[in-house]
C-alpha cells in the first residue's frame, strides 16, 4: 500500500487508512493524510483539487 498523498508505505491496508475512489480507481490516504483531509475526502472532492 502506498499514501497517494505523501508516499507512505505499509504491508497491508491498515485500518486507520481511507480509501477514495477518484476516476474509476482507487486511491489510499495514510491516517495523517486523511485527518488533514477528511472533509475532501468525504466531500469526494479529487485529491487534485487539494
Ligand atoms: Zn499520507
Amino acid at each position: 500500500m502506498v499514501c497517494s498523498r505523501c508516499g507512505a508505505t505499509a504491508d497491508s491496508l491498515p485500518v486507520t487508512w481511507t480509501c477514495s475512489v477518484e476516476n474509476g480507481g482507487r486511491l489510499y490516504f495514510c491516517d495523517d493524510c486523511a485527518r488533514a483531509h477528511l472533509r475532501a475526502i468525504e466531500s469526494r472532492l479529487d485529491s487534485s483539487w487539494w
